[in-house]
This record gives C-alpha cells, sequence and structure tokens, in this order.
C-alpha cells in the first residue's frame, strides 16, 4: 500500500503553521519533565482558553450547559478536559487520551548516603528502560518535597544554564573487561544506579561532613531536611532542552516523547473547536509507564467519576447515563509507535512498520505473543476513522510495534474498550522510544494535531 511522504504535499502556509506548532511543542516538552509539571502547564493554558475547573462548579451549585468548558484534575498528575455538546451526554463523547509520565529514575524515600567521600542518591527506575543507556549524561532534578505542614516545595535543578548538572558514573573502558562480557541487561545493574551529587566536606563536620555538605544546602536553599526525602517525589531526568534533530531541522530530539508527543497536540487539538455536537473530551493520564495503575492511572476511577459529576452538574444524573455516555463514546488512544529505523531493520517488517515523514500512525492493535494484551479496534470503527481523516486530508499511516513475535507493548487503549466503547490506538513514530533522547519528526507531530482536530470534529 503506498503511502505518501507528507513532507512531499506541503506548502510554505502549511509549513509555517507546521513549525509554529512544532517550536510550542518543544517548550512545553522542555519545560514538562514530570507528569505534574504537565498538568501544571497544560492547566494554565487551558483556564486561558475558557475551561473552569469542575471543582468550582460543584461548590456555586451553578449549572453546566452545552458549550460549557470544564476540567478535573486528579492529585496533579491526571487530567480530564470536557467541552460539552448539544446532544446528550449519554450519546456519548469524543475522546483523546494520552499518558504524560516518562520512563526516568526515581529518587528513593531514604536516598542520600555517603561513600569514600562522595555523597550519593539512590534510585529506583521508572518504566522500561536500558540501564546501561542511563550513565554518563547530565541529569536534572523535577519533582515537588512535601513537608509534613503540607507546604509543597516544587524542585527543578539542572536546566537553568546557571544551574549544575547531576549524573551517574560509568565504567572507564580501561577497567570494563569483564563488564564488557556481560549481557545488556546487566552491564549496568538496577541497584547501581545512584546520582553522584557531592564531593564536598562541610568545615567542621566529623561524621559524613559530604553528606552533611549536601543536607546543609538542602536546608538553606530549599528549607528542607533529610526527613521531607520521605515525603517527596523527586525524579531524575535528561538535563536540557528538546532541540532540532538533523541538519534540515526535520526532527526534535527531546526527553519524554513518549508519551507527551500525543499529549501536547491531543489538548491543544481541544481549542480548535468551536461549537460543538458531541461532547469533547481529553484525557492526560498519569501511570501508564507501569501498567496504568493507581488512583491517577487509566485504571482509576476517575474520569468516570468526573463523567457522573458532569451530568450531575447538567441535572441528568443516573447511573444507567453514566454507562451510556460512556458506552457510546469513541476514543484515540493516543501514544507513541516505533518508528522504522533503517539501524535495526531485522526488528520491523516493511509493509507494517510506521515511517518518519509519513503522518499520524494508527495501530489497530498492539500486545505481544499473538496480540496478547490487545485493544484491537473494530473494522467498522476503522473505516469511519479512515473517512475522517482523509476527508479532513490528514496524512495517516497504519503500523504494528514490530515484527511479529520481536516483542510489543500496551497502551491504555484496552481499559477505555472495558466500557464498551470504540477505541483505537493512535499517534506518533518515535525513534530510540524510551532512551533518555527520543526522536520525532515534526511533520509527524503537527498531523497528529491535525487528525485530533479531525478526529474532535468529524466523528458522530
Ligand atoms: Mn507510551
Ligand atoms: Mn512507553
Amino acid at each position: 500500500m503506498l503511502r505518501q511522504n507528507a513532507w512531499k504535499t506541503y506548502d510554505n502556509e502549511k509549513l509555517e503553521k507546521m513549525n509554529a506548532f512544532c517550536e510550542a511543542y518543544k517548550t512545553f516538552l522542555s519545560t514538562c519533565k514530570t507528569e505534574r509539571e504537565c498538568v501544571t502547564f497544560a492547566v494554565e493554558e487551558i483556564k486561558k482558553a475558557g475551561y473552569v475547573d469542575l471543582k468550582d462548579v460543584i461548590a456555586s451549585g451553578k449549572a453546566l450547559k452545552p458549550q460549557d468548558k470544564v476540567y478535573v484534575q486528579q492529585m496533579g498528575k491526571a487530567l480530564a478536559m470536557f467541552h460539552i455538546g448539544d446532544a446528550p451526554l449519554e450519546n456519548g463523547m469524543n475522546l483523546l487520551g494520552a499518558h504524560i509520565d516518562s520512563p526516568r529514575l526515581d529518587i528513593k524515600q531514604d536516598p542520600l548516603y555517603e561513600d569514600s567521600d562522595l555523597a550519593l542518591l539512590d534510585t529506583h527506575y521508572y518504566g522500561g528502560v536500558k540501564k546501561y543507556q542511563w550513565v554518563a549524561l547530565p541529569l536534572a532534578l523535577h519533582g515537588v518535597v512535601v513537608k509534613k505542614d503540607g507546604t509543597v516545595v516544587p524542585v527543578v535543578i539542572g536546566e537553568d544554564e546557571s544551574d549544575p548538572v547531576l549524573g551517574i558514573s560509568d565504567l572507564l573502558i580501561h577497567l570494563a573487561q569483564n563488564q564488557m562480557e556481560k549481557p545488556a541487561s546487566k552491564v549496568v545493574e538496577g541497584e547501581d544506579l545512584n546520582i553522584l551529587v557531592g564531593s564536598r566536606p562541610l568545615e567542621g563536620e566529623e561524621k559524613e561532613p559530604v553528606k552533611a555538605y549536601i543536607l546543609n544546602l538542602l536546608s538553606e536553599k530549599y528549607g528542607i531536611t533529610e526527613e521531607d526525602f520521605t515525603s517527596a517525589e523527586l525524579e531524575a531526568v535528561p538535563a536540557g532542552k528538546a532541540r532540532d534533530y538533523g541538519l534540515d531541522r526535520s526532527m526534535v530530539m527531546g526527553y519524554g516523547h513518549d508519551d507527551r508527543v500525543c499529549a501536547y497536540p491531543s489538548y491543544q487539538a481541544m481549542f480548535s473547536l468551536e461549537h460543538v455536537q458531541k461532547t469533547c473530551v481529553c484525557l492526560l493520564v498519569d501511570k501508564e509507564e507501569i501498567g496504568s495503575v493507581g488512583a491517577t492511572g487509566m485504571h482509576s476511577r476517575f474520569f468516570e467519576n468526573a463523567v457522573a459529576e458532569v451530568l450531575e452538574c447538567m441535572g441528568q444524573y443516573s447511573e444507567l447515563k453514566v454507562r451510556r455516555a460512556l458506552a457510546n463514546s469513541k476514543m484515540l488512544s493516543s501514544d507513541v509507535s516505533a518508528a522504522f529505523d533503517p539501524n535495526y531493520p531485522s526488528v520491523m517488517e516493511k509493509k507494517n512498520s510506521a515511517y518518519f515523514g509519513k503522518g499520524l500512525t494508527i495501530n489497530k492493535y498492539t500486545g505481544s505473543r499473538g496480540k496478547s494484551g490487545s485493544n484491537d479496534a473494530n473494522a467498522e470503527y476503522i473505516a469511519e476513522i479512515r473517512k475522517a481523516f482523509d476527508d479532513n486530508g490528514v496524512a495517516y499511516q497504519t503500523a504494528e510495534l514490530g515484527k511479529v513475535d520481536q516483542g510489543g507493548g500496551g497502551t491504555i487503549a484496552y481499559i477505555m474498550g472495558n466500557y464498551g466503547m470504540d477505541v483505537i490506538d493512535s499517534g506518533v513514530a518515535v525513534q530510540n522510544m524510551h532512551a533518555p533522547w527520543e526522536v520525532a519528526s515534526k511533520i509527524d507531530i503537527y498531523e497528529a494535531y491535525l487528525g485530533y482536530c479531525a478526529f474532535l470534529k468529524e466523528i458522530k
């Protein structure tokens, strides 16, 4: 099947729009390196676009009506935005969903120690990572420390040009004879991902003076103590901004494309709506990389609860209407796909691979070992999606995540499928997925945005 390279179809005007969109995306990607930062950034923007907190609507006792825009924030790590349509909510919603957590190294609850005059932080990696990729590169710390009195201290160290960066050492090649014999999964072990944070002793301190220096610094700069690590969520992530990639600047390299490269176009697409017939929703969720578990992951019922609350605010609540609203919905579950990589062609089946430049990718199914764990979208639904994309000139391609029996992966699609709604995986192709620095094509990012806009407006 011939799928054209979208670059060949763009005129100057469209190229300019694409570039403007990708510049804004780069700012988002450089600023938002944790799920909390993504929610904070998005909420600021959606408020300006007229979205109001559902909590405030409930507290005020005001009724919601068609064309109102509301949002729900779940613990600052997940977000649901509703643009209410003229049609009854029980007729279903058009849903865009993506995740905003990315693989990283989380700082342990009791992390700080001193060894041979060096101070280090213990970590526990989050999500699927090749551990050897996380050594010998500049790391930044992002997150929050919550003190016993409830004060939330935000932390971002290593992003400003004047900030220090942190990192994990690698073994010098000269002494790596034994290490180089090990399988890649053992070259760097999880428990050895320790971040070096200091080497200077505190004057007058006899016991662990280097650790004491760091604690002194944390107390002065942030007003936090060693005990406060207990109630902290600190994530070590690659330090630095998203950058243009390629001599022709056709791609973007950044940390956390998976899955912010779908999250950003998804919530931006909500701003393209004017008067909507069907209620449109964007869902940004946490914890996908570890199984969509917990109160902020897609398995949480926070979204279902939000639908119930919206119905209640419209004076239409019933248990049956909640179920109907969910079952009658249609969703694009957006997550990244593996981009065909000429360096590693053996893991791909060429006809059913995603390629840079060929637009938004749709995956009928994901899964592994015979589609296990996959949502497997209905053919009828795919036909509807094809029509919406074709009618709106959206460049899209279909793909599987690699060759049969090469591995695989899952998304949030099957979880929403549990409600009986139509769901299909879609998203942007990425090289280096889950590596500290991932790469995506600018034209695919923009086509994803256009595809999401078409989906929200066209799907009946
Ligand atoms: Mn993902
Ligand atoms: Mn992932």
